[in-house]
């Protein structure tokens, strides 16, 4: 079976993953620091500990798997922590990025999956955005996303790396078989904040904000299902494969939610109401960020299939009733 390397295995996204990449036939090889990882998560194929910024241990990695082609999920995620801590955005995510796809090419493994974001289009109001709308990032967040796929198509035109670059929307839910989810200490994000409030493991959610030129106030986002989200790099994975050459795609449903609007789906699956508080905006939010996916459609056939805000908190709700990761 051909081995993918998979950094960031060991968090979220990635540990979702590694189970489509071994489900369709691949091994995994995780390839994670654990600074926001979980060892637990690593449940389908060979860990590997290190650093994006230790080329020697890529090196070796990359030696002793031979993989055909790298997934790069691992980076630091929070828009909060990115406006007050750029630096660390900057040397992590940039920098490291930069060392594993210069091992990548000196290695032979021309073939590289990119998580970006959304968050690389910044602003714009009231549009549903594309794959060409401008990238305007309006935190180091963002910033540094942009800058990584500005790197991969230098090294590309460089050295002939390929790459399929998603940029990603709000991802949620999880693992429907409940062997993988969301874990982030501390958490930031919204799905996993109501749930953990709703069971008392935390003070009320303050929602961010309720004076955004929205219908009701609080900002849109466009949530994916992660299933969905890892199916469509099984899919980036053949594409590249198949030859088909570098190309961007965002993933979102073109359909987006409100915090309020989330805070009431969950009420009603649940059962139970959101403990909440309404607090300031804050730093780096944008109003609305929603997309088609009119391009991961026609071009990689992507349909999401579990993309409902209901079965996105529903399959949350099922994988925090079994726990959580230890280190
Ligand atoms: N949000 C909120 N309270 C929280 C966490 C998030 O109101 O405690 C809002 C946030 O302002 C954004 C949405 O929920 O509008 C999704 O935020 P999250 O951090 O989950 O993802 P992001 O949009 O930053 O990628």
């Amino acid at each position: 079976m051909a081995n993918v390397l998979v950094t960031g295995g060991a968090g979220y996204i990635g540990s979702h993953a590694c189970k489509a990449l071994k489900q369709a036939g691949y091994t995994p090889v995780t390839y994670d620091n654990l600074v926001t990882g979980w060892q637990d998560a690593v449940k389908f194929g060979p860990f590997e500990q290190g650093d994006l910024t230790d080329r020697g241990r890529l090196d070796e990695v990359f030696a002793q798997y031979k993989p055909v082609a790298v997934m790069h999920f691992a980076a630091l995620s929070q828009v909060g922590e990115a406006m007050s801590e750029p630096g660390r955005y900057w040397a992590n995510n940039v920098g490291g990025s930069l060392c594993l796809i210069e091992a990548a090419v000196a290695a032979g493994c021309l073939d590289f999956v990119f998580s970006s974001t959304c968050a690389t289009y910044g602003e714009h109001d009231n549009v549903v955005l594309d794959e060409n709308t401008p990238q305007q990032p309006l935190n180091a967040y963002g910033a540094s996303k942009r800058a990584v796929e500005d790197i991969l198509k230098d090294f590309e035109a460089a050295h002939g790396l390929r790459s399929v670059i998603f940029r990603y929307f709000n991802v949620a839910g999880a693992d429907p078989e409940a062997e993988v989810g969301e874990f982030h200490q501390p958490e930031t994000h919204l799905v996993p904040l109501m749930i953990q409030a709703i069971k008392g493991e935390r003070a009320a959610l303050t929602v961010f904000g309720t004076d955004y030129d929205t219908p009701d106030g609080t900002c849109i986002r466009d949530y994916v299902h992660v299933c969905d989200l890892v199916d469509a790099h099984i899919l980036g994975l053949k594409w590249l494969e198949d030859g088909k050459g570098s190309r961007v795609f965002n993933l979102g449903t073109g359909t987006g939610f409100s915090v309020k609007e989330v805070l009431s789906h969950s009420h009603a699956v649940t059962n139970t109401e959101v403990p909440h508080v309404i607090g300031p905006r804050r730093a780096g939010d944008c109003t609305k960020l929603v997309s088609g996916s009119v391009r991961a459609g026609e071009e990689l056939g992507w349909e999401p299939k579990r993309s409902t805000m209901d079965q996105m908190i529903s399959d949350a709700w099922r994988w925090h009733q079994s726990g959580y990761y230890e280190r």
